[in-house]
């Protein structure tokens, strides 16, 4: 079938398996063109298939000659309808994995549940014995408790007021004023329920319990600070209280993981188009004046990129170099004074008229259609392309 872009504010109902399959491509050149690291062999990613998860697969696996166990939550295409992005990301990296003459086995499921849990304690103890390190990569709007059942929806509210600010609708350019209502009820406990530690903690507690985590295993789980400007909404706001729990987690984590000479870590990444972030008002006004001022000091990175440099200079580079909190910081260069000066004069002045001049609206945008397989360099889109696309694990 031919597939074209539908969208639907912030999401995209369809994906290009071709696009998908170039964009999986294109990561894996980059790791490639930087050389070996001499990182972990025997990797689990959490929220494996898209943004920051997808990258530290191809990171390991291109990176480290690694072994991986990639844990998502997409859909298949169906005769006519195409499937998820992060489904034709998995396919095209376990394809090219194999070609590579690398492991890489791949479950789709609800990683909150205890039965994908269990899958992936199962599939560890028949094909790698023990993993080194484990990436916690997931953002998701809901969460169903294994244990009660209840579903927990997460919300991007601020915390204590009405925060109102600009933002930009990427699709027509448009900024305009938003006043969001602060949260109320559980909203907060219900954010830090769905996107704090605890399932991260369930996960090592699982694997560890099943002695399948090797000696000296690290654990990953990724955050965000960002600006002044987003703080009411991100970092001060519901999920921001989410993010400070995840940190803490960290340091649990950590104490468990002692007797096997463990460690968990939080890194702090950049602020990037993908799908979790195209849903958080503020975020795409400020992503497209920071990808205008980094692009211009030519610092700017794309998933692939920051992870690569997360793993070859930090986690396997010597220097982790923690902040005061011992967080990781791979969001060191979108934080650095000159790029947040630069960023806050832009955003006093952002109107609908300049931000094609003054901000990368362009860039926003395609990254978002990018995201999808739609608008990468290369493909040919008026070809017929099969929607129908298998996981080589997936049967
Ligand atoms: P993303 O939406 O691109 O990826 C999320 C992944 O989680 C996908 O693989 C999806 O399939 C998987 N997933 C979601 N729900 C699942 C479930 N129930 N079971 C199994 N898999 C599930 O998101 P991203 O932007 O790469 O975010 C990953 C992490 O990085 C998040 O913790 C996010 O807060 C953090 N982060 C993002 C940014 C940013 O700007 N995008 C910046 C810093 C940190």
């Amino acid at each position: 079938m031919i597939i074209e872009p539908r969208t639907r504010g912030f999401i995209c109902l369809t994906a290009h398996p071709t696009g998908c399959e170039q964009n999986v491509i294109n990561q894996i050149a980059h790791v490639k063109s930087k050389g070996k690291i001499d990182g972990a062999k025997k990797v689990l990613v959490i929220g494996s298939s898209t943004g920051f998860g997808l990258a530290s697969r191809i990171t390991s696996a291109f990176g480290s000659d690694a072994a991986t166990i990639g844990v998502f939550f997409d859909k298949p295409a169906t005769e006519g309808r195409p499937g998820s992005p992060g489904f034709y990301n998995t396919a095209s990296f376990e394809k090219h994995a194999n070609e590579a003459g690398l492991y890489a086995k791949s479950i789709n499921g609800d990683a909150f549940s205890n039965e994908i849990k269990e899958q992936v304690v199962n599939l560890i103890k028949e094909g790698l014995g023990q993993i080194d390190l484990v990436i916690y990569s997931l953002a998701s709007p809901v969460r169903k408790h294994p244990t009660t059942g209840k579903r927990f929806k997460s919300v991007l509210k601020p915390i204590g007021g009405e925060f109102s600010n600009k933002t930009v609708d990427f699709h027509t350019g448009t900024v305009s004023e938003i006043s969001i209502k602060p949260a109320e009820g559980e909203d907060v406990e219900n954010t830090v329920t769905v996107m704090g530690g605890e399932d991260w903690k369930m996960w090592m507690d699982a694997l560890q319990s099943e002695n399948l985590l090797a000696e000296g295993a690290k654990t990953v789980a990724y955050s965000y600070i960002g600006p002044e400007v987003t703080k009411p909404v991100y970092r001060n706001g519901t999920i921001g209280a989410a993010k400070d729990h995840l940190e803490a987690t960290a340091f649990t984590i950590s104490d468990d993981l002692k007797s096997i000479g463990g460690k968990a870590y939080v890194s702090v990444n950049k602020a990037l188009v993908t799908q979790a972030s195209s849903a958080i008002p503020v975020i795409p006004l400020y992503i497209s004046l920071l990808y205008k001022v980094m692009k211009g000091k030519g610092i700017h990175e794309g998933c692939i990129e920051q992870i690569q440099r997360l793993y070859s200079e930090r986690l396997f580079g010597g220097d982790l170099a923690l902040d005061s909190k011992g967080r990781v910081r791979i969001d060191d260069w979108e934080m650095r004074e000159d790029v947040q000066a630069e960023v806050t004069e832009l955003w006093k002045t952002a109107t609908t008229e300049n931000l094609s001049e003054i901000g990368d609206l362009d860039g926003y945008s395609n990254d978002f259609y990018n995201l999808f397989g739609f608008k990468v360099d290369g493909v040919d889109y008026a070809a017929d392309v099969n929607e129908i696309v298998d996981v080589p694990s997936i049967q």
